[in-house]
């Protein structure tokens, strides 16, 4: 028998990835999510706290029915209904979902993107921000905020008239600083911008503050939010609220199935407790205005203003620092090579009153030594 004619096949040339991939894509270092196997998780914004178990209960027999053989119904219209009603979003504004804001970003994106589209944000913010538009092929201009992490409006107002930008996002709070901006800075921003402005409030249920219901007066806004933040960032939900005029086009940008079954059901049952999260939310706001004074009082750390559920702060031999919670089983979030504004700075969530301890005392453990 003869041997198989393998080898007398020309040789394909494999194409390296190099060779394939968008440079920028090539460039970019993984997005770090570390493992958190055992460890006491204040890195990521988490809601500690689970679910009463008659909720969970009622999640179960939700999701025993749902029809997993058919498509998602695209419209959720059952999932919107109750949205409205939680979020008190006025009649007459659109609403669009994401599989979490991420989605809702990366459809803004790619909805204004064509060769030289440019999107502005603000540095340090949402690093989402910044990929998700260099990923739809769009360039993205960040403005640095001011050291004491509010806007530069002059600076802001000079890139809107250099690039004319087609979309900005800014976080109300902003995600890493945890600041609100000034109301006024950003309505005389979205009143130069010669294109939409997205503010997204991820964290409108610690900060109480909101842009919706300026919807109706600025015509190029547009609100986004989550339910991440609020507890519930397994499910992946994400809004966004504006003008039908805009959100009518956006929709077409949208994957039509990106919100599944079984997150519908488990979202609708879950905002008819809505005031279960929001009990939830405000022993979370007492928790960190008792870890910020606690914090605060360690020799040599500096707590930024927060109004999330997250506090900033800058403490000598940040990621020193950083690795010995680590080792010691609790993990937070090292910013301090990310942005010149934010060096020495660590970001720590605001966990149960039993997590915050173990992390308050670590840290002053490691300070100690
Ligand atoms: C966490 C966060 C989001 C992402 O939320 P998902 O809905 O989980 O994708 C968006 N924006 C900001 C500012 C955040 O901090």
């Amino acid at each position: 028998m003869k041997p198989a004619q393998v080898h007398d096949l020309t040789p394909i040339r494999a194409p390296a990835p190099e060779t394939v991939l968008r440079p920028e894509v090539l460039a970019l270092s993984a997005y770090a999510v570390a493992d958190a196997t055992g460890m006491v998780k204040l890195d990521a914004m988490e809601n500690p706290y689970s679910l009463p178990q008659v909720v969970r209960d009622e999640i179960a027999r939700a999701v025993a029915m749902a029809p997993v053989n058919r498509y998602p119904d695209p419209t959720a219209p059952g999932l919107k209904r109750q949205l409205r009603a939680t979020m008190q979003v006025p009649a007459g504004i659109g609403l669009l979902l994401g599989n979490g804001s991420d989605e809702i970003i990366q459809l803004l994106a790619l909805a204004v993107a064509r060769p030289g589209s440019v999107i502005v944000g603000v540095e340090p913010s949402f690093v989402m921000f910044r990929l998700l538009a260099m990923f739809a092929g769009a360039t993205f201009v960040g403005v640095p905020l001011e050291p004491d992490f509010s806007l530069d409006e002059a600076a802001l107002m000079a890139a809107i008239r250099e690039h004319q930008p087609a979309l900005m996002f800014i976080a109300y709070p902003n995600n890493p600083t945890g600041n609100l901006f000034d109301r006024s800075v950003i309505e005389r921003i979205v009143a130069a911008a010669p294109g939409l402005v997205v503010l997204d409030e991820a964290y409108h249920v610690f900060a109480g503050e909101s842009f919706i219901g300026d919807l109706e007066r600025l015509p190029n806004l547009v609100v986004m939010r989550t339910l991440s933040k609020l507890g519930l960032a397994g499910l992946r939900l994400g809004f966004l609220m504006g003008r039908a005029q805009w959100l009518d086009q956006l929709d077409k940008v949208r994957m039509p199935y990106n919100i599944n079954v079984l997150t519908q059901l488990a979202a609708e049952v879950v905002l008819a407790h809505a005031d279960v999260l929001k009990g939830q939310a405000r022993a979370i706001l007492q928790a960190r205005d008792a870890l910020a004074g606690a914090l605060s009082a360690v020799p040599g750390v500096t707590v930024f203003p927060s109004a999330a559920n997250f506090l900033l702060f800058r403490i000598p031999g940040a990621t020193r620092v950083y690795d010995a919670l680590k080792a010691r089983r609790i993990l937070i979030k090292d910013l301090s090579a990310g942005h010149p504004l934010l060096a020495d700075c660590l970001r720590v969530t605001v966990g149960t009153p039993a997590e915050n301890q173990q992390f308050l005392g670590a840290l002053e453990t490691i300070v100690a030594s």
